[in-house]
């Protein structure tokens, strides 16, 4: 087959790759719906992850089921299914905690901008639809593998409750997942810090209810202005550097709460600083299966279309243009078709 492969810093082309098989018994190999560019692809397709030998490229994935072990018991052929980009068993102490992304047998999910994956213990890490979904819902069901599962997990660990005030640092496709999640959870205020116009506007759509376009001291001063001094409750941090950590810490009230759900690039913590200012933080990979039951309903009977997060759409074969178009930040989200 014919797959994505990242040969250096800015390098990413379609390279011929070997068909999926099952290895274990415990396998499923799935043909793909749609795939996507992460915004986490990014960091080694710039160069800042150490680069080592060529890559296969992609962890976001839906699809119909191909083959399954035979170790495979609730996982059939033909179904409809997304997964996350952890595989995971979920029956081990961490998934049962709903931290799947910490499973014991955690596998991450490699290869996926490709026509087939193979996807380990498929039972645990795989949720079906009940029905096949329309061309339409596809991307939604795209979306709920990673970013929207991501988006959902910062409301969710920012401890996001009905009439809370929200700020959602980063205005990525996880980010603006964020304000939909926020949303979703009932929260009254939905501040985004965003400076490009067609993100404000899907934001908006999303549930934003405000949008600060100023960055670091003069962003946190802008939030403070808006919530009468005194903090957001909850803040989502959808980035992962320095600056975007500062600036979740600095707009949280005292007592508040802060997720952190971009892979974190220089990021310190000073711990006096932390001390004194009586945050709780709550972070990391996003255990995106514990909430794909929940989130493939929700896009099933069409409450929530986080698809729209794509807004561009290409053949697999022009993967390196789909890479380009976010790097220069001219789309949001590259959905590719194999
Ligand atoms: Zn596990």
């Amino acid at each position: 087959m014919r797959g994505a492969v990242l040969y250096g810093p800015r390098d990413v082309r379609i390279d011929e790759r070997p068909d999926p098989t099952i290895i274990e018994p415990t396998d499923a190999v799935i043909r793909l719906s749609a795939t996507c560019v992460c915004g986490s692809d990014l960091w080694p397709y710039r160069g800042l992850n150490a680069a080592s030998d060529p890559a296969p490229m992609g962890h976001e994935y839906c699809g119909i089921v191909e083959e399954v072990g035979r170790g495979v018991t609730s996982i059939k052929r033909g179904q409809f299914v997304i997964g996350s980009f952890a595989a995971s068993d979920n029956t081990c102490p961490h998934c049962l905690a709903g931290y799947q992304t910490s499973c014991a047998h955690r596998e991450w999910v490699v290869g996926a901008q490709a026509p087939f994956l193979r996807v380990p213990m498929a039972d645990g890490t795989l949720v079906a639809t009940q029905e096949l979904p329309s061309p339409h819902q596809v991307p939604s069901f795209l979306a709920v593998s990673d970013v929207l599962g991501t988006g959902w997990f910062a409301a969710d660990a920012a401890n996001v409750k009905p009439g809370a005030t929200v700020v959602v640092v980063g205005d990525g496709a996880v980010g603006l997942l964020g304000v939909l999640s926020a949303k979703q959870m009932g929260a009254e205020r939905i501040i985004a810090m965003s400076r490009h116009h067609a993100r404000q506007t899907l934001a908006r759509e999303f549930g934003a209810t405000d949008i600060v376009s100023e960055r670091g001291d003069e962003g946190v001063a802008r939030v403070k202005e808006l919530t009468k001094g005194v903090g957001a409750d909850s803040v989502l941090e959808c980035v992962g550097t320095q600056e975007s950590m500062a600036q979740a810490i600095h707009a949280t009230r005292p007592g508040g709460s802060i997720s952190y759900v971009g892979v974190p690039h220089g990021v310190e913590l000073a711990g006096a600083e932390l001390f004194y200012t009586h945050v709780h933080l709550h972070g990391g990979p996003a255990p995106v299966r514990r909430y794909l039951p929940e989130l493939i309903q929700l896009v099933q009977n069409g409450t929530i279309n986080p698809g729209k997060v794509f807004d561009l759409e290409l053949p697999l074969e022009q993967v390196a243009e789909g890479y380009r178009a976010m790097d220069e930040r001219r789309a949001i989200k590259t959905l590719l078709r194999p």
